[in-house]
């Protein structure tokens, strides 16, 4: 069938350590999602059911991606990255038959964590034709949440919007999306910690991380991730004039944060 979207699982090698910050959502994740794998008699002393699934929102680039990457990779399980654009571009009932398909092959690879980007996209149509369309899919995910909740079958379901009041209310109704967590962008000190991930490994001189993250207001991860990598750059062509590995300095990361006229997140400050 040409309309069938295959999508592939992987098992992601990032962890909770390579995640910068974030403290609350990994505790949020470790009770609900980790510790239940790892320990579910004492789940079950208290009758709390494990597992389901998880609604991430925030600004983009603050990490949603990058920790159901490291969730899977924590409890070492399956990862399957769903576009729901590509989904919902589908003729009507295939996307559907599609979106059972992926729980399915969830289901035969657990564990698994399912990530659903951009839910919000789901339920947002004006055309009248699309809006059906959108509805059939929301109610097939509302089945596919129901029948995990109802089966404790080790399939994880992570969602992510940048746009939470655009989602459909049926999917923020309880027991759906059971939890809801924010991504916040990095304080100073995330930040900090975020640079110091970034650039683990490298040749370095002896930098103040401190100093930089203080000059980065308003970045996010993946400002901060490109900041890193003009500042590696910068040492590497010093490398190829001298002929000898140079390290990255102090004075790279700021020409780097610098140089970076707009970051993702002054669009919401
Ligand atoms: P979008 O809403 O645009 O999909 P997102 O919140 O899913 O954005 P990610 O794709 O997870 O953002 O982040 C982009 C990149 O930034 C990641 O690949 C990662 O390298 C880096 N990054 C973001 N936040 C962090 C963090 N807290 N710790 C370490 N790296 C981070």
């Amino acid at each position: 069938k040409d309309d069938q979207m295959l999508v592939e699982s992987e098992k992601p090698k990032e962890t909770f350590a390579d995640v910068g910050g974030l403290e609350e959502v990994k505790k949020k994740i470790r009770m609900n999602f980790i510790l239940p794998l790892k320990q579910p008699e004492v789940f079950a002393a208290y009758g709390k059911e494990a597992g389901g699934s998880l609604l991430l929102y925030g600004p983009p680039g603050c990490g949603k991606t990058f920790i159901a990457r490291a969730v899977a990779g924590e409890i070492d399980a399956n990862f399957m990255h769903i576009e729901l654009q590509a989904i919902l571009s589908m003729y009507a009932g295939q996307s559907e038959h599609n979106l059972h398909d992926i729980f399915e092959k969830a289901r035969e690879n657990k564990p698994c964590v399912i990530f659903i980007d951009e839910l919000d996209a789901m339920g947002g149509s004006r055309h009248q034709m699309r809006q059906h369309h959108d509805r059939m899919l929301v109610n097939q995910l509302l089945l596919e949440l129901d029948g995990l909740q109802a089966n404790n079958d080790q399939v994880f379901v992570i969602g992510a919007t940048n746009t939470p009041w655009y989602l459909d209310s049926a999917l923020r109704r309880p027991g759906r999306f059971n939890h809801l967590v924010f991504v916040p962008p990095p304080a100073e000190a995330e930040r900090e910690a975020i640079l110091e991930l970034k650039l683990a490994g490298k040749p370095m001189g002896s930098l103040k991380l401190a100093k930089v993250a203080a000059q980065t207001k308003l970045f996010s991860g993946a400002d901060l991730e490109q900041v890193v990598k003009d500042a590696v750059d910068c040492a590497m062509e010093r490398t190829f004039e001298t002929g000898e590995i140079q390290p990255i300095r102090q004075e790279d990361l700021l020409a780097a944060a610098k140089a970076r006229k707009s970051t993702t997140l002054e669009w919401f400050a």
